[in-house]
């Protein structure tokens, strides 16, 4: 018989959260995003949506929203930094007649989800409320017990199922006692936005940039920032013997851009982050009424641009199977679910990111030569170039996942 309260719970008002909910809306379930900060967070992190994510916002209704308020990007280069030639060049625009967005849009996550929250967040169904953390969850036999803490002290819901998307040191991955298995790496990655247009001494960089280079990888990006101009984003390793406020502090800001791409006069800097860099996924995406989805679910090295991509994925496809399961079906659904995105996850985006970072550091010279030829290679003929494509936009993980039972 199907379950009278039907209410899902979201923890977390992220990019996952937010199309979480939005999707449960669209499918008529009414929703409450509970989210810890006290209003949505400018955070820097993801700015790329790759096409296979595009199509997924569309039936959202999100794309269209979104697009004019993007760079569009549908070039990516390979660099080889010590010699500064340009290695590959992908072209998206190549898969036109078979994609419908042949292009990623460059629009930081925080956009993404005050795009949402600004048009859904009033409804009554769709009730996003910050300033309020998940603290407890107790499985009954029909839904779930909440406790969280708000502005007027300790409180408790009830929900049908709850939806974990909290983020990498997610707290209801941690009270469903599910394990997050994989590894940290050793160093610690910078990210810094300079309004400097990096294209004025490096004529060669595209929106999308990768260096790889022994003793120091970069990645490049441009997105749209606050102003018409945008900013340009500079990722690059951080030794263990570096703290973070010393990797923070403007003069060694300046010595790394500097060093990365030498100007007359400082850079003027927007912002920078350190960031930990983990490769993990979950042992599973379900336990009972309690699922994973995103960061809870699975982190990974941002080169590449997979994370919130992937996250976004499994939003769509859990909202789905639950929607299906809250109308009656066998909740089993839901175990397939994991299995499908734990799948992708691992097959995919742990496998490709993990990769990604191994070209771009590669110290032994012979191994390193020979992953750039074999970049080059790929990018020139059409159907190699189409294939890492593909599964670089995450398209072959989605087909690979949809074949899980
Ligand atoms: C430098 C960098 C660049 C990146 N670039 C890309 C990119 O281009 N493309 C891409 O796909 N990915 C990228 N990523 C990864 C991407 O940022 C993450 O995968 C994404 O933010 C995950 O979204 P999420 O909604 O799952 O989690 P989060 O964005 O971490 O959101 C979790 C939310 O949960 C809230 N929360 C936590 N605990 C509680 C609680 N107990 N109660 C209530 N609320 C809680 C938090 O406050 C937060 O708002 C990048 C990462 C980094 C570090």
């Amino acid at each position: 018989m199907p379950n009278q309260n039907t209410r899902v719970l979201v923890v977390g008002a992220g990019p996952v959260g937010m199309v979480c909910a939005l999707a449960l809306n669209r499918h008529g379930i009414p929703v409450t995003v509970l989210e810890a900060e006290p209003a949505p967070v400018k955070d820097q992190r993801a700015a790329t949506i790759h096409p296979s994510t595009l199509e997924m916002l569309d039936e959202l209704g999100v794309t269209e929203k979104i697009r004019d308020h993007s760079l569009l990007s549908s070039i990516y280069r390979f660099h080889d930094r010590p010699t500064g030639e340009v290695v590959a060049e992908f072209d998206l625009g190549r898969l036109k007649d078979e994609i419908r967005f042949p292009y990623v849009l460059q629009f930081e996550q925080y956009k993404l989800t005050a795009a949402i929250s600004a048009e859904y967040a009033n409804e009554s169904d769709f009730d996003v409320r910050f300033s309020h953390t998940l603290t407890g969850l107790t499985e009954t036999a029909d839904g779930v017990e909440v406790e969280y803490t708000s502005p007027a002290g300790p409180e408790r819901m009830t929900a049908a199922y709850v939806v974990g998307c909290d983020g990498g040191r997610s707290t209801v991955r941690r009270l469903a006692g599910i394990e997050f298995e994989g590894f940290t790496y050793p160093e610690r990655f910078i990210k810094i936005a300079t309004s400097f247009d990096l294209q004025s001494v490096k004529p060669d960089l595209v929106y999308r940039n990768y260096f790889s280079d022994p003793n120091e990888w970069a990645n490049v990006f441009k997105v749209r920032g606050e102003s018409p101009e945008g900013l340009w984003r500079v990722i690059l390793p951080i030794g263990q013997d570096e703290d973070d406020a010393t990797a923070l502090s403007p003069t060694r800001v300046e010595e790394r851009l500097q060093k990365f791409l030498p100007k007359s006069g400082p850079y003027h800097v927007e912002y920078r982050d350190v960031y930990g860099v983990n490769q993990r996924v979950a042992a599973t995406f379900r336990q009972g009424r309690v699922l994973l989805a995103g960061d809870s679910a699975h982190v990974n090295n941002p080169i590449g641009g997979m994370g919130m991509n992937g996250g976004i994925h499994d939003a769509v496809n859990l909202t789905e199977k639950l929607a299906k399961v809250l109308a009656g079906a066998a909740d089993d659904l839901l175990d397939l679910y994991s299995r499908q995105r734990r799948h992708a996850a691992v097959n995919y985006v742990q496998a490709q990111t993990i990769a990604n970072k191994r070209l771009l550091e590669e110290r032994d010279p012979q191994v390193r030569q020979q992953k750039l030829d074999e970049m080059r290679r790929t990018a020139e003929k059409f159907d190699t170039a189409r294939a890492y494509m593909r599964r670089a936009a995450l398209f072959d993980s989605l087909q690979d996942a949809a074949a899980v039972v």
